[in-house]
């Protein structure tokens, strides 16, 4: 997983991603929003910012992102609630961790259900919050601002997530749009497959995700219109069939490739085998940008 694969709060992950490209991390943040999503978005920064080969996201490969992916690696602490709270002693541990030099670049701190600290264990984060002590970065994760200190607050980048998002056509779409560019621009296999995970536990999602993926590449392949046509105007006729030129064969073979994996679904094939070999027959085609955006 990376930022980029993270559905939904788009605007919050674009700000993100463009504070790493400009080498403009802050030293504290505060993600505040449902467990699921601020673990999630928290994980893949502490990541992002840790990983050394992609500028603006974690690539996913490198040493310290596989590292990270099994919990081990020493420049990220990761601290959690015991019992109920987080008390003042756990924060004298991250006090005493970051007094040491990171192995990397710099140290990351994660306080997974930072509401949780008690008044003792806020007051005593204040002065590492404000400084901390060498290159490091503090990300707390809150269900609720409110009980947190004003004081934390006004030291924390905050950003404030949004609520679980059901798959509406836009957030389908918007995949379906990131996932095809992926493709066409040759993106590596496992950003591919990674962008389809959210789909790949439930069948009728996968089978929407593939009717606006459909959709789309007709669309493109026709008219070389924008997506937000998609949503509005289907073109599933044979007239509009009619109308492929020769140089569009390769994306022709790809809507045909979507189509035969959404038959695969319907018959009860696998899930996952069914979106890996469309991901791979979409390596092998390679849909170049000139035949999917061409006007
Ligand atoms: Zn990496």
């Amino acid at each position: 997983m990376s930022i980029s694969s993270i559905i939904g709060n788009t605007t919050v992950t674009t700000e993100l991603k463009r504070a790493l490209a400009g080498g403009k991390i802050s030293h504290s943040y505060l993600l505040i929003g449902q467990s699921r999503q601020r673990t999630a978005l928290g994980l893949e920064f502490a990541k992002a910012i840790l990983c050394p080969e992609s500028p603006d996201d974690s690539c996913g490969r490198c040493r310290i992102c596989r590292k990270i992916d099994h919990q081990n690696h020493e420049d990220l602490l990761w601290v959690r609630k015991s019992g109920n709270s987080i008390r003042k002693d756990a924060i004298l541990e991250i006090i005493e961790t970051l007094s040491f030099k990171p192995f990397g670049s710099r140290t990351v701190v994660v306080i997974d259900d930072a509401h949780t600290m008690t008044l003792s264990a806020q007051n005593k984060l204040l002065k590492t919050l404000e400084e901390p002590p060498g290159p490091a970065v503090i990300l707390l994760l809150a269900e609720r601002k409110e009980a947190l200190l004003e004081t934390i607050l006004s030291r924390c980048i905050t950003y404030q997530l949004r609520e679980e998002e059901e798959d509406t056509d836009e957030i389908l779409l918007d995949i379906a749009v990131r996932w095809v560019e992926l493709c066409a621009a040759g993106g590596p296999f496992y950003r591919r497959a990674e962008l389809l995970e959210p789909f790949l536990k439930d069948r009728d999602r996968c089978l929407d995700f593939l009717d606006v993926t459909e959709d789309l590449l007709r669309e493109r392949l026709m008219h070389g219109v924008g997506a937000e046509a998609v949503l509005t105007k289907k073109t599933n006729d044979l007239s509009d069939q009619r109308r492929l030129s020769p140089s569009t064969e390769g994306l022709r073979q790809t809507v045909a490739a979507v189509e035969e994996s959404r038959k695969s679904l319907k018959l009860g094939y696998h899930i996952g085998y069914t979106m890996k070999s469309l991901c791979l027959c979409m390596d092998q085609r390679r849909i170049t940008e000139e035949s999917i955006w061409q006007k």
